[in-house]
């Protein structure tokens, strides 16, 4: 594919003007819906084949999001694009003063491939609600719903408006050449600075989703039984492949057993087998290779099976962990949970902020001064109080890293806007012109300046 000519169709017919109509854009989002409503069937065989993800994860973790991002975005359409009146302040008098929103022009959205359909399409659908256009390149790892997004987006639509152009660094490479308006770029750290990088070039604005290790606290006073059953589901869904999975645990040395004891009873509750199509393959062989080198055979508290053939490693969990192993150097992103016990919290917390900021934190107590504390000392981009992952699951709120683990955010409004430029505007009467600012300085103007600019009220 002509990458360069692709790009340019795109302009010409970004500069129509065509997608900022509102209605094209509903129309646009609906066309999404029925896309993936009408492929959910082949959607679900194509993941199975590349990972073995099951029905009922595919759904709840990817399709079933999509659509609820759909709804939310054509509800509030009209209101986010709208026209926004702001203060008019007096050195304006008389005049009227509004931001318009409007798009930033031709879009490059670059997926990962733990979560296929969410991380590439999520995006497009802010991209599409703002009104730009928009090429996607979904991640090339899980080859068959690559190819599978790519087959149903050319089918339903016209690629001078949103196209999919499939490949692996070469094609990044090749399209980060170009010059975009926006760049939204969803994986790891070391590509993030590539995508950056290459933006620079042409300054153009980037939203970088990236990763990281995200802490989880089990403090002294929480509820075990519920901590544990939403830790466990969390850090072992999608076999550990998620961004925001809980990454290594910080447990009260107090209740250190009791918690190893109900993880390793709660693991053997939930099934997580390929055959319960509750669990899935590691993505490929490098990662495997890449696991198995973390679980250190001295530190294993339960799990620690590997089956290189199948690419499946058993839930794992590992125990007398230290900041300074080698488990907890890079994010994991698989099924294996060192446990950190502590004694001091302001120590623990002292060692996470030495680290770069992580993408999501969770903390479960009972107790409010314990959360406030962590809440308010640690920087992180998002995360919950006795809950793991769930928050994204809330379309209301602002997604996206800080620091290491991210620039910028998106889903529901704060999508929109990410995808948005918001122009001000100053409307002036002209009935009335206040001789202040022209010359002659005397000063008299100057006393009045000084009365209206400098006064702290
Ligand atoms: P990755 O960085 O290897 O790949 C992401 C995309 O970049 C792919 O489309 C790939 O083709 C492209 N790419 C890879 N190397 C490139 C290069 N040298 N130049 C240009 N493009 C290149 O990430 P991944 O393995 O797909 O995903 C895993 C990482 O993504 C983890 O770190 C995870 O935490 C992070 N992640 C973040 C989020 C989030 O929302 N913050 C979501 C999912 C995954």
């Amino acid at each position: 594919m002509d990458v360069l000519k692709l790009i340019e169709a795109q302009r010409e017919y970004f500069n129509s003007n065509e997608t900022k109509e509102v209605g094209f854009r509903i129309a646009q989002l609906r066309q999404l819906y029925s896309a993936i409503k009408k492929n959910e069937a082949l959607l679900e065989d194509v993941i199975y084949k590349d990972f073995k993800k099951s029905k009922f994860d595919t759904y709840t973790t990817e399709i079933g999001l999509l659509y609820i991002d759909i709804k939310q975005n054509i509800k509030h359409i009209k209101k986010w694009s709208a026209i926004k009146k702001v203060h008019t302040n007096l050195a304006n008098f008389p005049g009227k003063s509004y931001t318009i929103p409007e798009p930033l022009g031709v879009t490059l959205i670059i997926g990962a491939w733990n979560y296929p359909y969410l991380l590439s399409l999520a995006p497009v659908i802010a991209a599409i609600a703002a009104g730009n256009t928009v090429i996607l390149k979904p991640s090339e790892v899980p080859e068959n719903t690559s190819n599978a997004i790519a087959k149903i987006i050319g089918e339903h639509f016209d690629p001078k408006f949103f196209a999919v152009v499939e490949g692996g660094v070469t094609v990044t490479t090749e399209l980060l050449n170009h010059k975009f308006d926006k760049i939204f770029f969803t994986g790891s750290v070391p590509v993030g600075k590539i995508i950056y990088q290459a933006a620079a070039k042409h300054l153009t604005p980037v939203t970088l989703e990236l990763g990281g290790k995200s802490p989880a606290f089990v403090l002294a006073d929480c509820n075990l039984s519920v901590t544990v059953k939403r830790l466990i589901w969390a850090k072992f869904l999608n076999a550990g492949q998620t961004c925001i999975a809980p990454d290594y645990v910080l447990v009260h040395k107090s209740i250190e057993k009791q918690f190893l004891e109900k993880a390793k009873q709660e693991i053997a509750n939930s099934h997580f087998t390929i055959e319960d199509n509750n669990y899935v393959q590691i993505i490929n062989d490098k990662n495997v290779e890449r696991l198995v080198k973390l679980i250190d055979p001295a530190k294993v508290f339960c799990g620690g099976k590997v089956d290189v053939q199948s690419r499946i490693i058993e839930p794992t969990i590992l125990h007398n962990n230290s900041f300074d192993d080698e488990v907890m150097r890079d994010e994991i992103f698989g099924p294996i949970l060192p446990v950190i016990a502590y004694e001091n919290l302001d120590e623990v917390i002292a060692k996470v902020k030495a680290r770069p900021k992580p993408l999501s934190c969770y903390v479960f107590t009972e107790s409010k001064a314990h959360k406030q504390k962590i809440l308010n000392e640690i920087s992180f981009g998002g995360g919950a109080v006795n809950d793991a992952m769930m928050h994204i699951a809330n379309p209301n709120f602002p997604f996206g890293g800080v620091g290491d683990s991210g620039i910028g955010s998106y889903h529901g409004e704060a999508g929109f806007k990410t995808f948005s430029h918001y122009k001000s505007i100053l409307e002036k009467s002209i009935s009335l012109e206040t001789p202040l600012k022209y010359y002659p300085h005397t000063a008299q103007k100057l006393k009045w300046a000084k009365r209206i600019m400098g006064k702290l009220s």
